[in-house]
């Protein structure tokens, strides 16, 4: 199979899937609710008052995410990531976080977040608590380019406090997300990469992926990689870096002035399911083995009818080990003749970026 980036590391012990890619992540989903309304996401047409949420009884409690964490961990996970919907909007996040810092074999945890709960309290709680790393959405410079797609008319400007306060609180390298679709904000490009030059602060571009099936996703959207960096290269001289780790999800570009480095995540037009070692938890505890599942396996039931470690342990390495998901590099294979498969895919906000 085709993979831009390093093959999985083989020498990591436990459980590989059908193509040899081990467990190592593990991205977990704390609510399905958002105070954004971002258009790719979250659309306000399908996300209104009368939109049901999940009921809290529904949502795994801590002691649950932190029981399969622990059990994900004895697999192979070695980092974890708390996304959403909005993660901060979770009522005591920080006793989760300390719990699943203990965890023997952890030793990554980062989260996912827009920023607008991050205070400077906040993000000191955060790192506090065992937080290693935050990466902040911020998907335009221009407050009305902004406003418009988080649609809740939140300022680009009180991110940029966030991206500050995580700073500060020392959840670095903080890197920031931004979703490119065009039409939308790719005059966001050059801004985006000119503010955050200098910074210590890792700009990642991401190509607009048809996750779900809200965002009315279509191909010409996309700006691809190729697309991004002769735009940047407009101004900037940058030159391509090896990836970091192997399974790298963003392509590592660094200005050769020494302004710093910048990713960009060409999931559409470069896919990287090769490397691809993440497993995904909805805040229902559904395990997901891949971003563009249709259904995922329901951990809970076992959960709470007393299944005991072992019998969760054989589960969650059996659903790994018949795992052949690829469905980037597939989509890339097929885009004359789109899957058939894809109408019922399951949100973003829902089992978590
Ligand atoms: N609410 C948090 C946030 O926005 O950072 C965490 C959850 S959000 C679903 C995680 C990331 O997924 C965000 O950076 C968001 O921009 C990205 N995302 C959502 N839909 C996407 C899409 N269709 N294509 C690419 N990225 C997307
Ligand atoms: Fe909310 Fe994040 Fe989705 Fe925007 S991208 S609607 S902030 S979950
Ligand atoms: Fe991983 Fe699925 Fe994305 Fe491929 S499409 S990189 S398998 S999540």
């Amino acid at each position: 199979m085709a993979s831009q980036n390093h093959p999985p590391d083989q020498t990591t012990p436990g459980v590989t899937d059908r193509y040899a890619r081990p467990l190592q992540d593990l991205r977990i989903s704390l609510t399905d609710r958002c105070n954004f309304r971002c258009t790719y996401c979250m659309p306000r047409e399908l996300f209104g008052s009368e939109h049901l949420f999940l009921p809290r009884r529904e949502l795994l409690d801590f002691e649950e995410i932190e029981r399969l964490a622990r059990i994900a961990a004895g697999l192979g996970v070695t980092k974890l990531r708390l996304t959403g919907g909005e993660p901060l909007l979770r009522r005591d996040i920080d006793v989760l976080i300390a719990r699943l810092a203990a965890i023997d074999g952890i030793d990554d945890i980062c989260l996912t977040t827009n920023g607008s709960l991050l205070t400077e309290q906040r993000a000191r709680e955060l790192k506090a608590a065992g937080v290693n790393r935050v990466t902040l959405s911020l998907d335009a410079i221009d407050d009305d380019v902004f406003k418009a797609i988080n649609d809740v008319g939140y300022p680009a400007s009180k991110v940029l406090t966030a991206i500050d306060n995580a700073k500060a609180a020392g959840l670095t390298p903080v890197k920031v997300n931004c979703v490119i679709q065009r039409g939308v904000n790719e005059d966001q490009i050059l801004p985006m990469a000119e503010y955050f030059r200098h910074s210590d602060v890792v700009l990642r571009f991401i190509e607009f992926m048809d996750v779900g099936t809200s965002n009315g996703w279509r191909m010409e959207e996309v700006v691809p990689a190729r697309e991004i960096v002769e735009t940047i290269r407009t101004r900037h001289a940058i030159s391509r870096l090896p990836a970091n780790v192997p399974g790298e999800t963003a392509n590592r570009w660094v200005y050769d002035d020494g302004a710093g480095e910048i990713g960009i995540i060409a999931s559409v037009s470069q896919p990287f399911c090769g490397g691809c070692t993440r497993a995904r938890l909805s805040a229902i505890g559904e395990l997901y083995t891949c971003l563009f599942g249709v259904h995922g396996r329901d951990l809970r039931t076992p959960l709470r009818s007393g299944a005991s470690d072992d019998e969760l342990r054989a589960l969650l390495s059996g659903i790994w080990a018949a795992r052949d998901d690829r469905y980037s590099e597939q989509r890339g294979e097929e885009t004359a003749n789109r899957r058939g498969d894809a109408d019922g895919k399951v949100e973003m906000s829902y089992i978590g970026g």
